[in-house]
This record gives C-alpha cells, sequence and structure tokens, in this order.
C-alpha cells in the first residue's frame, strides 16, 4: 500500500519536509510560503487557522522526488512510464482509510487555499477527477482545477480531451448530471499518471497501479456510483452538472499569469469521504510541482518520437523556466549532420503546444541549463542552425502569440557541434586528476 503519508515520513527521513507550526491562513499566507520553498523542501502546515486538518504542498516539488517515488532513475523514467500505458492493470477494490469519516460536508469546511491575489475565490488544484461513461465502458482519471462558488458548488475547467468528450457522451445519453469523485492527498504515482497522455478508453487508475506495482487499492464512494483511491486523505463526491455552467478564473495557470474567465461547468458537492486526522494536499498553481507534473509525461512522449529517428537519447528535460510546456531540451547522439532538424521537427509534432526546442549532443546534460547555454554560445550559429516556423498553433498559455486564434512561432535551435569539424574543438577541455588529488577532494569538497 503507498499512500501520500507514507511518501511524506520518506520526505521526513530524508530531510526534504518542512513543519510549519506557527498558525497560518490558508488565504495567501500557506501560498506564500509555499511559493518561497517552491522547487525545494515540501511543507507541511500543522495549525491552518480555521480548520482542523492539516495542509501540505510542494510534495512533488523536485524531478529527483517523483523519480524517487516512482523508484527510477531518469534515464529509466521513459520506459517505465510508457510500459505502464501499455500495461494498466486492473485495482483491488475494497475498503480503506479514507472511508473513516463519511458526511455531507459543505465545501467551507475545507482549507482550500485562496492563492493570488486577484484570484476570485479558493481553489482547489491537486484533485483528480474520476468519471465513467454513461454505459460504464470508459474511466477516465484526470486533474482539474475546481473553483470554489459557494458551500456546495464549484466550477471546473474542462479542457477538450477525456472528460470533455465523457461529459458529451452524457449529453447525447439524454443524462443531466454525472456521478464523479474528486480525490485529494495521494501518492506522486497517482499524480503522474494522472498527468499522462494515455489514450481515451484508459483508467489513469489502472496505469498508477502498474506503476506502483499493484499499489493502488481503490473503493466504491459512499454518496456517487464512482471509485477513488482507497488510500487518499480526501474524497469529494459530485455531481457534475450537464445543465448548468458558471464563471471559472481568471486563474494563474503554469504560466505565472493569469488565465482568461470562461463559461464552465459546475460540480455540486453531494458527500465526502475521508481520513479522520486528513491532510489536505495543496499543489500551488505555476509552481515547480505543477510544471513538473505537466511536463514530464510530455517528456515521455517526445522521448518515444524522437527515438525513431535518433536511437540514443540521452534525456528529455521540459525545462521549468519554460513552465513545463511551451521549452523543451533533447541530449542525443547524433550520426547525420540531418538529424538534428528532423529530431526538433519530431519534438514539436510529439507536443504540438511547444514553443522553443533545443537539442545537444550527448556530452551535455539536458537537466543542467549552464552546460545547454554553454552548447548554445559554441556550436550554434543562427543563420544555419536554426529551424523558424511562422504561423502555426502554439499554446494558449503563451501571452506572446495570438491566444484567440491559438497561432504563434516555433523555433528549434540546433546546439550539437557540426560533423564537418574536428571534435576536438568543442570538447570541454579536462585537468588530470592524481589519486592524491581524488582523496583531497573526497576530504574537503564531498557534497560541495
Ligand atoms: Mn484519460
Amino acid at each position: 500500500m503507498r499512500d501520500l503519508r507514507g511518501f511524506m515520513e520518506e520526505l521526513e527521513a530524508g530531510g526534504e519536509l518542512v513543519r510549519v507550526e506557527e498558525p497560518v491562513s490558508p488565504r495567501y499566507e500557506i501560498p506564500a510560503i509555499l511559493r518561497r520553498f517552491d522547487g525545494g523542501r515540501a511543507v507541511l502546515f500543522e495549525d491552518v487557522e480555521g480548520y482542523d486538518a492539516m495542509v501540505v504542498g510542494g510534495v512533488c516539488g523536485t524531478r529527483n522526488r517523483i523519480l524517487g517515488a516512482l523508484g527510477v532513475s531518469a534515464g529509466d523514467l521513459y520506459g517505465r512510464l510508457l510500459d505502464a500505458v501499455r500495461n494498466p492493470t486492473p485495482c483491488e477494490v475494497g475498503d480503506g482509510p479514507v472511508k473513516e469519516v463519511v458526511d455531507e460536508p459543505g465545501l467551507g469546511d475545507f482549507p482550500i487555499l485562496t492563492h493570488f491575489g486577484a484570484d476570485p475565490g479558493p481553489y482547489i488544484t491537486s484533485g483528480i477527477l474520476y468519471a465513467r461513461s454513461p454505459d460504464g465502458s470508459v474511466e477516465n482519471v484526470s486533474f482539474h482545477r475546481l473553483l470554489v462558488l459557494d458551500g456546495k458548488n464549484m466550477g471546473i475547467r474542462i479542457v477538450p480531451r477525456h472528460l470533455y468528450r465523457l461529459k458529451q457522451m452524457a449529453q447525447e445519453a439524454g443524462l443531466k448530471s454525472m456521478e464523479v469523485s474528486i480525490s485529494l492527498g495521494l501518492h506522486p504515482a497517482v499524480l503522474l499518471a494522472a498527468s499522462s497522455p494515455a489514450p481515451f478508453g484508459i483508467c489513469e487508475f489502472k496505469v498508477a497501479n502498474t506503476l506502483l506495482g499493484g499499489g493502488l487499492r481503490l473503493t466504491e464512494c459512499e454518496h456517487v456510483d464512482a471509485l477513488a483511491p482507497a488510500d487518499a486523505e480526501l474524497v469529494l463526491e459530485g455531481r457534475l452538472r450537464l445543465d448548468e455552467e458558471a464563471a471559472e478564473g481568471p486563474f494563474v495557470d503554469q504560466s505565472g499569469t493569469y488565465d482568461i474567465e470562461r463559461r464552465q461547468p459546475v460540480v455540486e458537492l453531494v458527500g465526502a469521504m475521508r481520513r479522520e486526522d486528513y491532510v489536505y494536499q495543496a499543489l500551488l498553481p505555476s509552481g515547480a510541482e505543477h510544471r513538473l507534473l505537466m511536463g514530464m509525461p510530455r517528456e515521455v512522449r517526445i522521448w518515444e518520437y524522437v527515438r525513431n529517428i535518433a536511437p540514443t537519447v540521452r534525456g528529455v528535460n521540459m525545462t521549468l523556466g519554460g513552465m513545463g510546456w511551451l521549452h523543451c531540451v533533447v541530449s542525443f547522439e547524433k550520426f547525420r549532420e540531418g538529424d538534428t532538424k528532423n529530431v526538433l521537427m519530431a519534438i514539436f509534432a510529439a507536443h504540438p503546444s511547444l514553443k522553443h526546442a533545443v537539442v545537444v549532443d550527448s556530452d551535455i546534460d539536458p537537466f543542467d541549463m549552464e552546460q545547454v547555454e554553454w552548447a548554445i554560445a559554441t556550436r550554434f550559429r543562427g543563420d544555419e542552425d536554426l529551424l523558424v516556423v511562422p504561423k502555426v498553433r502554439v499554446s494558449s498559455l503563451d501571452p506572446a502569440s495570438d491566444q484567440e486564434k491559438e497561432l504563434g512561432c516555433k523555433v528549434g535551435v540546433d546546439a550539437t557541434r557540426p560533423l564537418s569539424k574536428p571534435a576536438e574543438g568543442f570538447k570541454r577541455a579536462e585537468i588530470p586528476a592524481s589519486d592524491r588529488v581524488k582523496r583531497l577532494l573526497e576530504k574537503y569538497a564531498s557534497g560541495s
């Protein structure tokens, strides 16, 4: 059994969890502290003003922590995630600790954070929603932000992907609402599976179960016909209304800028299940964990596409600075001069929202942006090595593009060394290290 609190214990043992004992408010105060620790340690708020529950944030705040949660190295991540998407395994269904308390609360009973100064209200940002098709044959699990409208209703952002399609199927079947579960407080593997681009028809809980080696248990909800992880901290049981919309947004998306306000569907809260001493999981919009959970599953697809052209791919980095969505660095072994532009086109085909891609040789660590910049400085020529694709669909999150038509420009940067010139001129010079120097470095500079 793998759950959030087990993972938090691992973080604490590794010195990666900060406990804040002093009282703090979920309105701006917790988000401000999470932002200060963003990309670093996770933070547990033990005394949340006005609530009994503790709040934790930043759990998936570093790449290494997510890799550690899955028990894989950076290089093995792609194969493991692809394998899980291709081999989903059914979860055991039974009771679990999330049923310790079953009741009909209001949304005001939960310490839902209000993050940024111009937010329209508190937002649930770490919840994953489970829904099935009217005939029960298709199950889907996906992340959705939920704006608290009042004590019972939430505005839900649904982009035209799988839940949107399920909603259309329900409308075509003449239904007025869909029964859904929204689960919070989960192991990182479940969150990563929920954000992975699995094809329509594949239940992301089953993907998570494969990732966890059979460690994900589900349970039947008490108030709605839906499943949820039995080891979640909190499950909100709701009805997704098909006959009602409300204003949703503006919300700070992973860009760190405000998205626009839209008319979106409404989820009505009909009940909840939770652990007695549940921990409310927060996720700071635009923070490192938002960007990592969005970006890492995309890296897998890019890796898959690039491998068709260049079999040896050292790594794919959807960079944090590129908000885990618009920028990508791929390090690979180049055999022919013409490979690089094909690799750049494969990257753009794998992730149509991408704006800028940089390809580097396999001696460059794609996760070390200083090395990447060095490769651009020493191996790139603007007149030969640039691929510019004007008037092409880009992300709606790119404020520099025509956001209404989603038209922008993609740029590929080939920062691999030209094969026509001697390799020696592009190598980083090395200093020979004697055994004595190695011992001295071990003594004085280990860990520095
Ligand atoms: Mn899906």
